[in-house]
Formats: C-alpha cells, structure tokens, sequence
C-alpha cells in the first residue's frame, strides 16, 4: 500500500468514525427530544391512565371563545371546506385560555416560519405527548406577519418543553393578531394524523360538535 492510499483510508475511517458518533448523537438526541427512552419506552407514571386515549377534550375552557368555526379533519376535498385538512381550526377570541384536551409531557414547543412575504408567517407548534403511539399537537397560528406578535405569542405559553399536564390544565393564553387566528389541532397515532373522534370522551365529543354545528349546522368533525 502506497503511503498516499495509506493516508485516505486512514482519514476515511477517521470520517466515518466521526460520521458515526454525529450520526448517533442525533437520533439519541431526537429520541430524548421526543422523551422517548432509549429502550423504546415512555411511561407516565401513576400521573394519568395512559393504556387508551378516549377521553380526550376540546382545547377551549369557554365556548363563547370561538368566533368560528371553518374547517375540521378531511382527507378529500369532498367537505364543506372543499380542502384537504388535517386537523380541526378553533378559531379562537383574543386572551382566550387555551387547555390541555390530552394529560401528557410537553415534547416540543417550535416555531415555524414561512418567510416575511407570508401574510400568516408563523406557526407556534406546542406537542404533548400521551403515550408511545399518540401526541397532540396544537399549531397556534396568530395570523401575523410581524415577528413581534410571534415572540409575544410564544411568552404567552405557560408551559415549557418537559413539563408535565393534566387534561384541562390551562396551558395558553391565545394571541388573536389577525383576522383568521385560530389553532390548527392535529391529533398524530403512530405519526399519522388521525380524525379526533375516537379519541373524545363523551361528552367533549358532544360539546365540540355543538361548538361547530353553532356555525355550521349540517357539518361533520370529519370527512373520509
Ligand atoms: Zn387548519
């Protein structure tokens, strides 16, 4: 072996090596990120009955919250909002509180940005999860361009990534800095959005759809 051939290998494990420990680090981290345990597991102690999600609830405290309501889950555009939608919008007054419709662990609290030109530039994403297989994850979308009413939104959470709620535990407080404000809800089983309904108790099943049939009388939660 030529010493220059010698060198290459040398630093190509070298790279690979390093690739190798980044590589790990990463998933390791998004693991951990997600507060899933390096063996697979996530386990909420005796803070709530984590086996079955159908007890689920809405996302507002008060009714007289929601000024509209616009769109709820379809996967055709064969819906009364003639789109695709995977999630239901509560459309939601100004200083509104924004609950927990889920008990869980606060995984991620992100802000995505769709550049100055967007009219609704920012989407504030605040993700419980409930158990391995099932987050929540509320897209709070105030509806700005300005990044101000972004980072005012985001002082407005009470919650911070680890932390730990019970359903109903206020965890906002909501910023309406546009004309069509409102949280983009997406329920995610086995990382796929599902429709919300066979998750809702009873009850918060009935109060959601009396929500949107106050707007919406004919209207389904979801569409197929
Ligand atoms: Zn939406």
């Amino acid at each position: 072996m030529k010493p220059k051939t010698k060198k290459i290998i040398i630093t190509l494990s070298a790279f690979f090596v390093v690739s190798t420990v980044i590589v790990t680090a990463v998933v390791l981290k998004n693991l951990n990120g997600n507060n899933v345990n390096g063996d697979g597991t996530f386990d909420p102690g005796d803070r709530y009955e984590s086996t079955l999600m159908d007890y689920m609830g809405v996302v507002y405290d008060d009714r007289n919250d929601i000024y509209t309501f616009t769109g709820g889950y379809s996967e055709t555009a064969a819906c009364p909002w003639g789109a695709v939608h995977p999630g239901i919008d509560y459309a939601l007054l100004n200083d509104s509180t924004v609950i927990a419709a889920v008990p869980g662990q606060v995984i991620d609290i992100m802000v995505q940005d769709y550049g100055e030109s967007a009219e609704n530039r920012f989407m504030i994403h605040v993700v419980i999860r409930f158990n391995l297989s099932l987050t929540v994850d509320y897209a709070f979308e105030p509806w700005t361009n300005i990044t101000a009413n972004k980072d005012h939104q985001v002082e407005l959470l009470d919650i911070e990534e680890g932390d730990w709620v019970q359903k109903g535990d206020k965890i906002a407080t909501f910023l309406k800095a546009g004309i069509s404000a409102h949280i983009h809800f997406m329920v995610h089983e086995n990382n796929v959005i599902q429709c919300p309904h066979k998750y809702l108790g009873a009850a918060d099943y009935t109060e959601l759809m009396e929500m949107i049939h106050s707007f919406q009388p004919t209207w389904d939660l979801c569409y197929h």
